[in-house]
């Protein structure tokens, strides 16, 4: 069986839990928590980073310090995970759903100015597949009317947009290091806040409310409760395997991205004979081999695709129900049909994709579908 995802080790992952272990303190912030945070922030020009326990952590956090409150509204596409609404749904607000592209998944950026009101707080936008949203549109849309921009880059680690990388770009953003992601330590996750002026109250909420980091700096000579917060920051074992993975992050990105390439360099001719999409090539920005989709021509089609493969032993998924139509949101939901959001809800499915994969054999198998 060819599964859909297969969490890679790299084979220092036991080694650094022991040695945090015999560090003699396996809590929050410590020696690994430290390092990944170094690399992070020197890496990618990340201002300020911070280990989480997952993205949807992170996008808790990112809510709680843009202040999001009843009665505000948050711009987010409706075709993404449910953690990018949930954070935000948390703290009270409505969500505005945006359309995707029609030829991208991505928040469809022209339609953004539309869905502002006065109680419009921030846009969240998600690099889907690891492929950049069109942020310089969305910047200057969100500085001209004073709105926040949070990335859900759950998905991008590694990828840029005009040299930039992502994640680097809105106020804050949020990164996964779940086992389905490039690098993963099980569950995980990170905050980037680039804007100064959330960065003091990022070390207070990740701390249950407390002023501890500054106490442990010698800022203040005692530490308390000062603030709202949660305990968001991961144990030093998840760290020191996130480590191990970070260590190897470019033969981990260059492997995905072979298999990425090798997908697509395939597939092409068998595609177009089947009236099928390959999920395209970013032109000026890259992308970081972090999911091969195809846009099937119909929902009938993707059924009979994933049976197929199925039945050789290979696992195909698709992902994502419009949000706007979940049983949690669809009556809240102001009415509007978000034609593009659903054609991916019906028409995206993910091949397989993983450090130790044999993309061959999944080729094998997938061209012996034929309409
Ligand atoms: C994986 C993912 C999340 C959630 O990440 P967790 O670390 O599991 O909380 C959020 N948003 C997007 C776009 C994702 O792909």
């Amino acid at each position: 069986m060819i599964p859909f995802n297969k969490p890679y080790f790299t084979g220092n992952e036991t080694l650094y839990i022991e040695d945090a272990v015999s560090r003699g303190m396996i809590s929050g912030n410590g020696y690994y928590t430290k390092k990944c945070h170094t690399y992070f922030q020197s890496t990618f020009a990340f201002k300020k980073v911070l280990l989480t326990t997952s993205c949807t952590d992170a996008l808790e956090m990112c809510a709680i310090l843009a202040n999001v409150k009843e009665g505000d509204e948050v711009i987010i596409p409706s075709y993404t995970f449910v953690s990018t609404a949930l954070a935000f749904v948390r703290q009270g607000a409505k969500i505005v759903f945006a359309d995707s592209g029609s030829n991208n998944p991505n928040i469809d950026e022209s339609k953004i100015e539309g869905l502002i009101t006065p109680k419009t707080k921030a846009i969240v936008v998600v690099h889907y597949a690891g492929v950049a949203c069109n942020m310089n549109v969305i910047m200057t849309i969100a500085n001209k009317h004073n709105l926040l921009v949070i990335e859900d880059a759950a998905q991008a680690i590694c990828s840029k947009y005009k040299g930039k990388y992502l994640g680097a770009i809105g106020h804050m953003a949020a990164f996964s290091f779940h086992e389905t992601k490039n690098i993963i330590s099980g569950e995980g996750g990170l905050i980037v806040i680039n804007d100064d002026r959330f960065i003091k109250r990022s070390e207070i909420i990740w701390e249950k409310g407390t002023n501890r980091a500054e106490f442990f700096r010698g800022e203040v000579n005692k530490y308390g409760w000062v603030d709202t917060g949660s305990s968001f920051l991961p144990s030093e074992i998840i760290a020191a395997f996130l480590w191990a993975q970070i260590e190897n992050i470019k033969d981990i990105q260059a492997k995905r991205l072979e298999h990425w390439n090798y997908y697509h360099l395939h597939l092409k001719k068998w595609a177009t004979e089947n009236n099928i999409l390959l999920m395209p090539l970013p032109n000026k920005e890259t992308q970081n081999g972090h999911m091969f989709y195809l846009l099937c021509e119909s929902e009938k089609q993707r059924s009979e695709l994933i049976k197929h493969l199925k039945s050789h032993d290979v696992l195909a998924v698709f992902h994502y129900l419009s949000l706007h139509k979940s049983e949690f949101y669809r009556d809240k939901h102001d009415g509007r049909v978000l034609t593009n959001s659903d054609k991916f809800t019906d028409r995206v499915l993910r091949l397989p994709m993983y450090y130790e994969l044999n993309p061959e054999k999944v080729i094998s198998k997938i061209t012996q579908y034929n309409v």
